[in-house]
Parts: structure tokens; C-alpha cells; sequence
């Protein structure tokens, strides 16, 4: 498409875009009177309308029905996991049994490792991207130690080239193959926190299971955001928060995907807990544990209703929308706005004062733009925020913003443009 840089054009876009209602089903947070363009989505998406609802009927339950809410009631807590399953599942190309809502990422992230990673000598090895979400390198490293293992040793980390900041698939798929059968596990994050990069994970895939690795995903920044086909794509498993682009609400319910053919697999280790065993049986409480089939058999405490609540009501926009298609067909045309829109910002300005370090390829990335502000990126980006318009900022010099389908508009984009272009003339000058 050929793009303008005039608010005619992204108005018109706007007319054109099939979802643009849907924005009118969150709350923006003001300043000064006024809505913020909210571009920060990545971090934490916004409140849907429809979440105070969902809370008031559960804690109206909780009133009405208190311990017999298990039971009672239009979503009995005991089988309301299976309401968001039914949601979740398309949403990561799944089926509702590979998947269930539970716990927070991270715990959720040890969880599988304890199942999946099997480290024994001469395979313990456990390869990753450089520059992982600090998180997940933590989990991992612990995880090693945990097994006896040095993490030095251990942990491979892929790095861009030399005068890069993205990863090329064929160095990943490279170093995979080059420490071979030493490794035990492959785990990536689906789209990178820092650069937006959507990496390839059915390459990343098929080369880990060449080499007879089991291979994860965390999938933080790419649930809800880019169409990621687990069960297709033959992952073992992966897991994500729904508080970035699935608007869960902060903190909220995590999920995790189990690939259907580990499901009868007796071997795999569990640390597991009374909301994992057999459902039909559970309240016989009897001893030795008996994992429930699928992704439920993953669970340890009982269901967090009111975060499920949350999740629940956000998922339900995406179900309104048509679930991931549709809304990848918009975020490709608004995130191509914002690269075109701060090009323009570079053109006028006559110099490249802000690089974006995201793909450019658009099957490469999702709905984020990372931006290194060559000057001054601090006070650019707090000049933002002071004008209402809502990034992220990532040490030491990246500017991260996030157009997200569900409610952000072109207008924002173009808006987003001009305000840039206006800062970056007063700042740098100064
Ligand atoms: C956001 C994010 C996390 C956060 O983990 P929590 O346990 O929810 O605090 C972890 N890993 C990645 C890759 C993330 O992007």
C-alpha cells in the first residue's frame, strides 16, 4: 500500500478498517483531560469495558453462593477453566485440551521445565536467544543449577551478528545443529521483548527436534499479538501472560500449552498438586497422584477464579473480533504506518535520528516498533508521555510503541507522527 503522511489518510484508513468499533470496548487513561494514545499494549494492554461486569458477577457468586459457587451458579468455579480454554485455543492454534489457564508466567515457566527439561551428561544443553526477557534467563539458570549443572556450560545463548539486533534464522538453526545431540532443550521466546523480532518457530522447531531436543516457546510478547500455530508447528510445549496484548489486567492468569502427544507419556515429571489430579476423582481425596488428561493435568492449586474472571472477559474481545486472523490482518497495515510514519519523522528531520531495530520484513515481527533515538531519546520519549502519547522506554536508548488492532486507530499513528516531529524539532535544536 502507498501510504500518506495526512490525517485524510489515516481517517480514511480508519473508515475502511472493519474492527474500528472495537475501541470503544476499553478504557483509556486520561491526562489532562484528555485520552492518552495508548501505544503500550506490549507491557500492559488496557482494561476492556466488559471486566467490571465479569468481576461483579463472580463476586456476586462468591455473595450469593460462597462455598457452593463450586457447583452452583451460571459458571461453576469448578469447571469455569474449561469456558476460557474453549477461548485460548484458537487463539494459539490449539486444541482446548493442550491448553489451560493457570498460575502466573514464570511459575508456570518452571513448571514445564520440570517436565520437559531431562537434562542427563552429555546432553543437558539448553539453547536460547541472548538478550531473553531477564525472567526466563533467571528461571533457566536455576533450572540448571537445580539439576546439578553449571549454567556456563549449559546455556547457549544465539546473538546477533556483529553491527545487528536481529537474529538470523540461519544462525539459530546453525548453532542448533552444531552442538547436535548435547542438547536437551530448545526454548525461545515466540516474539522478543526488546526488539519485537517474531522468530521463526516452526524452523526453530524442526531443528530442535533433528537434533532430539524437546523444544519450548515463551510466548509473552506473541499470544494475541502474531497467529502462532503450536500444534501445527509440532511444538512440546509453551506458555504466556495474558497481560500484554491479551488485556487480562496486571499480574493476570497465565497460560500454558501442552502438545497432544505428551499427553500419555507416564514419564515426564511433574511437580504437581491437587488441582492437576484426575477431575472425575479429585474430591475422594485419596493418596497418589493421578494426573487429570491434557494441559489441565499441569495445574497445582486451585482455580483463581477472579483472575480467570478478567481473562475471561478479555478473551472475549478477542472472540469478538474473530479471534487472531482478522486482527493480524490490521496490526500488518498499522504497524507498516508507524514504520512509514517515523521514516517521514527521519525525512523531514534530515537525518536518521530514530532507527528502528524491528524486522522490516512484516512475516519478522508483530505489533511492536523498537526505536533507537539516536539524540536525546530520554527527553523525546518523556516529551511524549507529557503530550499524551503512551511508549515504553527500555534502557540503555530504545523507545518501544505498540499499535495494537483491537484498539488503536491509524489517526493514532499519524498523530503519534506529528507529535514526534514537533519534539524532535524543539529537543534538537535546543
Ligand atoms: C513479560 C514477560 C515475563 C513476565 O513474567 P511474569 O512471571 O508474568 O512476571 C516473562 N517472560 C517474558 C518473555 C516476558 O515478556
Amino acid at each position: 500500500m502507498n501510504f500518506e503522511n495526512t490525517l485524510a489518510f489515516a481517517q480514511a484508513l480508519d473508515q475502511a478498517d472493519p474492527l474500528r468499533e472495537l475501541r470503544q470496548d476499553f478504557l483509556f487513561p486520561q491526562q489532562n483531560g484528555k485520552p492518552f494514545i495508548y501505544l503500550c499494549g506490549n507491557s500492559l494492554g488496557l482494561q476492556p469495558k466488559a471486566a467490571r461486569e465479569v468481576l461483579n458477577e463472580q463476586l456476586n457468586n462468591w455473595q450469593n453462593y460462597a462455598v457452593e459457587g463450586w457447583f452452583e451458579g451460571k459458571t461453576p468455579w469448578m469447571f469455569y477453566h474449561k469456558e476460557l480454554k474453549k477461548l485460548m485455543a484458537p487463539l494459539v492454534g490449539a486444541s482446548p485440551a493442550e491448553v489451560c489457564p493457570m498460575n502466573t508466567l514464570t511459575v508456570n515457566l518452571h513448571l514445564l521445565l520440570v517436565s520437559f527439561y531431562k537434562p542427563k551428561p552429555g546432553k543437558y544443553k539448553i539453547i536460547m536467544e541472548a538478550g531473553a526477557f531477564p525472567s526466563d534467563q533467571y528461571a533457566i539458570e536455576s533450572q540448571v543449577r537445580f539439576h546439578g549443572y553449571d549454567p556456563k556450560a549449559a546455556i547457549i545463548e544465539v546473538a546477533p551478528r556483529e553491527g545487528e539486533y536481529i537474529l538470523r534464522t540461519e544462525d539459530i538453526i546453525n548453532a542448533i545443529a552444531e552442538s547436535g545431540n548435547e542438547i536437551a532443550l530448545v526454548l525461545f521466546g515466540g516474539v522478543n521483548y526488546f526488539t519485537g523480532q517474531w522468530f521463526d518457530m516452526e524452523a526453530i522447531t524442526k531443528a530442535g527436534h533433528a537434533v532430539d531436543a524437546i523444544v519450548g516457546f515463551d510466548l509473552a510478547h506473541a499470544a494475541g499479538n502474531v497467529p502462532v500455530q503450536l500444534h501445527a508447528w509440532n511444538i512440546d510445549f509453551a506458555c504466556w501472560c495474558s497481560y500484554k496484548y491479551q488485556n487480562s489486567g496486571p499480574g493476570g492468569i497465565s497460560g500454558i500449552f501442552v502438545h497432544e502427544k505428551h499427553f500419555s507419556d507416564s514419564s515426564l515429571n511433574r511437580f504437581a498438586g491437587w488441582w492437576g489430579y484426575q477431575e472425575q476423582q479429585r474430591f475422594k481425596m485419596e493418596k497418589g497422584f493421578v494426573p487429570e488428561a491434557g494441559a489441565d493435568g499441569w495445574q497445582v492449586s486451585c482455580t483463581q477464579v477472579m483472575p480467570m474472571a478478567l481473562y475471561y472477559a478479555s478473551l472475549q474481545s478477542f472472540e469478538k473480533a474473530g479471534f487472531i486472523n482478522p486482527l493480524r490482518e490490521k496490526s500488518k497495515t498499522l504497524t507498516a504506518y508507524l514504520f512509514f510514519i517515523i521514516n517521514e519523522v527521519n525525512m523531514v528531520l534530515e537525518m536518521e535520528q530514530y532507527k528502528i531495530i524491528t524486522p522490516t520484513n512484516e512475516a519478522d515481527r508483530g505489533a511492536q516498533v523498537s526505536i533507537i533515538a539516536k539524540e536525546k531519546g530520554k527527553e523525546v520519549f518523556e516529551q511524549l508521555v507529557a503530550n499524551n502519547v503512551l511508549g515504553d522506554w527500555r534502557e540503555p536508548n530504545v523507545i518501544r510503541l505498540s499499535p495494537v488492532p483491537l484498539y488503536n486507530s491509524f489517526e493514532d499513528v499519524f498523530e503519534t507522527g506529528a507529535l514526534l516531529l514537533e519534539i524532535s524539532k524543539k529537543i534538537l535544536v535546543k
